[in-house]
């Protein structure tokens, strides 16, 4: 059996119903009607069983229609893993382990952050300071727009070249998962299809884009969508901040034009969720607690000519964005300084094994408790099994006050255990995260 519902007009949809709800009411009430105001192709009744509210399904039957829509979105999402798997084998070794650590860290803090444990990316690149929309959930609080680092202007595409050139010898060809925008959006800058053109070059795919800014100019959207449609890569993402924007773009845009554009939908009568940080937890709606920040790596503004390394956290008081920042740095000479930077996290940071003299200790959320002869290690949103004698002796004897040799030294001599197992064991909980701090944020200058 097939179905001859075409799984855009699926799509559209669940969009309209998700963020409209008016149009949520009427598919309910009169469906015929309401996708024929839509122009949507498709018999309501083949896809009851996707119309979700509040989370819960509203019917349990499958058909051809929304089996068929589910694999489409399935061979949507293989294309994003495939490049997503390249972070497990292409990083340098140390950049990688520290990834995991830091990974492991946020899913015992967030309530997302287990699923987003394989899908953060390696770096971003903003291509303005600031940004132009001030939406109000806007997870990074991010600032007015200052700037924009025009292509032709100030050696920028040559160093924006030469930045990515650098990226892609560090991080390899995973480096195609990273992006050019963070606080900023990328259509604020009139050269974006520039940039995107030039990281096509360099990594074979362009860069996913989300932009707001898409309904300030429609004929530079439907260029761009054209533009992204001889590159291939994985999905963009049009964010819809109202109802009338959600209106603009069903009347601009057809279903099948929109594909392989997802709709972002933000609007404040959206069902979805939003995490609470930056601005977005100010608002009262739906929050749930996570960062936006889906970068574990590389931060870099072309318009200010820095470099940070951050990794998301929950951490509000002392990282208000989501996100903590472990080093930075200005870059007045960017082709040489960013692979100093990069030799710097290398050297002092992304640490392999742990230093010897480290004094461990637990990350404070985490509480032990004893089942049955084997520890868990909690948290509000994980557990972390420790069966092993050895790791458990190490558990056991972390206090604050002992180093890693002192550990090691006394579960050796008290147990006659070789102390290069115990070390061993020591650094397979430290991959673990459970050591995992943030860093301090820099203090405030007064003049
Ligand atoms: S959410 Fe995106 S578009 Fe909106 S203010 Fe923040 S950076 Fe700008």
């Amino acid at each position: 059996m097939t179905s001859k519902t075409q799984p855009w007009e699926v799509k559209r949809f669940l969009e309209l119903f998700t963020a409209d709800p008016e149009f949520r009411e009427k598919a309910v009430q009169s469906p015929n009607n309401i996708i024929s105001r839509y122009g949507i192709q498709l018999v309501p009744s083949e896809i009851q069983d996707l119309w979700q509210e509040s989370q819960s399904r509203l019917f349990d039957r499958r058909t051809d229609t929304s089996i068929n829509y589910t694999n489409w979105c399935t061979k949507r999402r293989q294309n994003a893993y495939h490049w997503l798997q390249k972070l497990d084998t292409d990083l340098p070794s140390s950049f990688r382990h520290w990834r995991n650590r830091q990974a492991n860290r946020y899913a015992g803090q967030a309530a997302d952050g287990f699923a987003r444990r394989k899908r953060l990316l390696p770096f971003a690149i903003e291509l303005s300071e600031g940004c132009s929309i001030g939406c109000q959930y806007c997870g990074l609080s991010a600032p007015k727009l200052k700037s924009v680092a025009r292509y032709e202007r100030n050696n920028n595409g040559t160093i924006f070249n030469s930045i990515i050139q650098s990226l892609k010898n560090y991080i390899g060809e995973a480096g195609a998962t990273g992006f050019l925008y963070w606080a900023t959006d990328p259509f604020d800058n009139p050269d974006y299809e520039k940039y995107i053109q030039s990281f096509n070059r360099e990594f074979g795919i362009p860069p996913q884009t989300t932009t707001a800014a898409w309904v300030k100019n429609i004929d530079r959207t439907r260029q761009f969508i054209e533009l992204r449609e001889t590159m291939g890569g994985t999905w963009d993402r049009l964010s819809i901040n109202s109802l009338k924007e959600l209106h603009i773009i069903m009347q601009e845009f057809s279903a099948i034009e929109l594909k392989d554009i997802d709709l972002v939908l933000q609007n404040p009568e959206s069902l979805k969720t939003k995490s609470c940080a930056g601005r977005a937890k100010d608002l009262s709606i739906n929050t749930q607690l996570g960062s936006i920040a889906c970068v574990s790596g590389f931060l870099i503004n072309l318009s200010q000519r820095n470099i940070k390394l951050i990794s998301p956290c929950i951490d509000f008081e002392r990282w208000p964005q989501g996100y903590a920042v472990y080093a930075e740095t200005e870059l007045d000479d960017p082709i040489k300084q960013i692979q100093e930077f990069f030799e710097h996290c290398e050297k002092t940071i992304f640490n392999e094994s742990l230093d010897i003299e480290k004094i461990l200790s637990l990350r404070e959320e985490i509480y032990i408790t004893n089942h049955e002869g084997q520890l868990n290690l909690k948290t509000q949103y994980a557990n972390i099994i420790v069966k092993d004698k050895i790791e458990k002796e190490i558990v056991s004897r972390i206090n604050g006050t002992l180093s890693v040799s002192e550990i090691v030294s006394e579960i050796s001599k008290t147990n006659e255990i070789n102390p290069g197992l115990v070390l061993h064991a020591a650094n397979t909980l430290y991959e673990k995260g459970i050591f995992e701090k943030l860093p301090n944020p820099p203090l405030l200058q007064y003049a």
